[in-house]
């Protein structure tokens, strides 16, 4: 009976497809995701190949024939969360012993952690480093077919080719993900993006451009340009804000957002470009990480305190709306109190309308976790300093907007108030306002008349 139900499940979701294709579906697969965006889209991918061998999404993972961890050892935090909750789904086999659980993403491209997963995690069938996630498909369906039991597959290559031909399942509303880059070159030393997503590679802008093209005549409204470092976007010769100029002259009523962006390499182009293009959002997030000197020296961040503060004054001085946002680290090793205090007079003197705060934690492999280590009390009270400074600064840089009329992309409906929606300004601000779900994709003009800390609220106009 339960069989019957599930049979009769999978035919809804299918309902408007043909015949033949609903004899090719194999079941329901989940995708638990850890981290960042990058990991966000690299998931749409994940889905897209499963779908392409007939699975559909299910709503949890204990109605699922496919599990995916989807992992990031970028914190130390992300990870001890993830090896729980592979372990938490050791029951699911017993019920259903035809369960196929896999692991893939940069944990698994660690030195010795792949090993180390298939000892610790015997129900895991299939172990999945970064640059062989196309394989994906192949492996459940030889497990599903019994012709294997168990895979481990993690590639070592630090220059993988780019796969262009990968199926994406997009789940991001009105917004669509587009990787321009791979990889990093930089080797922060606090930093393990570097060993498990190997060394830069760039797409080609005639294949960004048509993704791009493409998605939006399918009636996305914001682009979101995805790189470690776009700013060193470089494809034989031509440089990100060629690529940023290229897309802003695509017709049409869009937005396009980058991330994630390295001072080493942002320039005076790139803040043209924004500042020229209605379509470049004058949202920034520029890392910062430290507002020590001596302390960048020691991340081997290769810029200045004094060139980060030029850069920001630039971006202000070429275009005052802008919102600027940042990453900040506390506790990194042999951070004293003077250079916690240049972290926090670099704070205020820039004024972020937003920044992701956060405490060093050691990983293996890094240059930074063989340096002298702080005790976690300094951490935790640099870093409740720090969150201060920042919500003080969001809250005041919100009321700046009080009586603006800012264009807002609907992107959701605000579920915890029935009848508003929600969306961004353009600077990356959230903004609600009373309004029905039919908004959703639609530029709404907005006068902001409240704010509180980093949220604001406003009426249509
Ligand atoms: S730029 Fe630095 S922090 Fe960013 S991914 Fe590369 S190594 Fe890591």
């Amino acid at each position: 009976m339960l069989q019957l139900l599930r049979y009769y499940e999978i035919l809804l979701d299918y309902s408007s497809l043909l015949f033949y294709n609903i004899l090719a579906m194999s079941g329901y697969y989940y995708i638990f995701t850890y981290g960042c965006q990058m990991n966000v889209h690299e998931s749409e991918k994940i889905a897209g190949l499963l779908r392409e061998i007939g699975y559909v999404q299910s709503s949890d993972c204990e109605t699922a024939d496919v599990i995916v961890f989807n992992t990031c050892c970028i914190r130390d935090t992300a990870e001890k969360k993830i090896l729980g909750n592979i372990g938490d789904v050791k029951h699911l086999k017993k019920n259903n012993p035809s369960l196929i659980v896999a692991v893939v993403g940069c944990m698994t491209q660690q030195k010795g952690i792949a090993e180390s997963l298939k000892n610790k995690f015997p129900f895991v069938n299939i172990i999945l480093g970064t640059h062989n996630i196309e394989e994906l498909p192949k492996l459940v369906s030889d497990i599903d077919n019994k012709i294997i039991k168990r895979q481990i597959s993690v590639s070592s290559e630090d220059n993988p080719e780019i796969c262009e031909t990968m199926p994406i399942y997009r789940t991001s509303g009105t917004n669509a993900w587009v990787n321009i880059m791979y990889g990093c070159n930089n080797f922060c030393t606090y930093c393990i993006v570097p060993y498990v997503r190997g060394r830069e590679r760039s797409r080609a802008p005639e294949t960004i451009l048509s993704e791009i093209k493409n998605l939006l005549a399918n009636g996305y409204k914001e682009i979101t340009l995805l790189g470690q470092n776009v700013d060193s976007y470089s494809y034989e010769g031509y440089d990100f804000a060629y690529l940023l100029e290229k897309i802003s002259e695509i017709g049409g009523k869009f937005r396009v957002r980058f991330m994630t962006s390295h001072p080493k390499d942002f320039n005076g182009k790139v803040i043209d470009i924004i500042k020229n293009s209605p379509n470049i959002c004058n949202n920034i997030h520029l890392p910062v990480q430290s507002g020590s000197n001596r302390i960048l020296g020691l991340m081997n961040r290769r810029y200045t305190r004094e060139r980060y503060l030029e850069i920001i004054d630039e971006i202000y001085d070429k275009i005052p709306s802008a919102g600027i946002t940042s990453d900040i680290m506390v506790g990194f090793p042999t951070e004293t109190d003077e250079d916690f205090q240049d972290t926090l007079s670099l704070t205020e003197r820039v004024r972020f309308s937003n920044a992701f705060t956060f405490v060093y934690s050691p990983r293996n492999g890094t240059v930074a976790a063989g340096m002298e280590q702080l005790p976690y009390s300094v951490k935790r009270e640099r870093i409740k300093t720090l969150v201060a400074l920042q919500n003080k600064i969001s809250a005041e840089k919100s009321l700046d907007y009080i009586d603006n009329i800012e264009e807002i992309l609907v992107e959701d409906v605000n579920p915890k108030k029935p009848g508003t929606v929600c969306g961004r300004t353009e600077s990356g601000r959230l903004v609600t306002f009373s309004g029905e779900k039919a908004l959703i994709g639609e530029f709404v003009n907005v006068k902001i008349t409240s704010a509180k800390s980093s949220a604001l609220w406003g009426v249509k106009e």
